[in-house]
C-alpha cells in the first residue's frame, strides 16, 4: 500500500452537496433593459437593478442594437421581396397545372365516352352478325 491520499468518491446518499456549494451572485445578471432618465440630473439608471448607467456607453450600445436590428429590417424586406416572387411564380404554376388538369379530365371524358361507343358498336355488330347466321 502507498502512502497517497485516498479523497472518497461521494456516496449516492448525496454528500456531494456537501462537497459543491455554487455561490451565486447577490443580484441576478442585469441586461438593463428597462432604464429610466433623469432628465434634472442627467443620469441614466437601470429601473431592474438601480445600476447608474454611463450616459455615453448607454447611448453607444442602444446605437449598437438599433443599427443590427435595421440591418434585420433590410434583410427581411429582401426576404420579404424574394418570397413574393417566388410564391408569383406558384401561383402561376398552379394556374397552368389546373389548367392542364382540366384538359386531361376532358380528355378522358371523352375517352370513356369514346370506348362505350366502341362496346356499344360491337355490341351491335354482334347482334347483326348473330342475325344473319
Ligand atoms: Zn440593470
Amino acid at each position: 500500500m502507498s502512502d497517497k491520499t485516498i479523497i472518497p468518491f461521494p456516496s449516492r446518499d448525496g454528500d456531494v452537496a456537501d462537497l459543491l456549494h455554487v455561490q451565486k451572485p447577490d443580484k441576478a445578471f442585469c441586461r438593463h433593459q428597462r432604464v429610466e432618465l433623469d432628465e434634472k440630473n442627467r443620469t441614466i439608471e437601470c429601473g431592474d437593478c438601480g445600476t447608474l448607467l454611463e450616459p455615453f456607453d448607454w447611448a453607444l450600445r442602444w446605437a449598437d442594437k438599433l443599427s443590427r436590428e435595421n440591418q434585420q429590417v433590410i434583410q427581411m424586406r429582401k426576404e420579404r421581396a424574394s418570397l413574393l416572387k417566388s410564391l408569383e411564380v406558384l401561383r402561376l404554376e398552379e394556374r397552368n397545372t389546373k389548367a392542364r388538369l382540366k384538359r386531361a379530365r376532358e380528355s378522358a371524358r371523352e375517352a370513356a365516352f369514346t370506348q362505350q361507343e366502341v362496346t356499344f358498336a360491337k355490341a351491335q355488330l354482334r347482334q347483326f352478325m348473330e342475325g344473319e347466321a
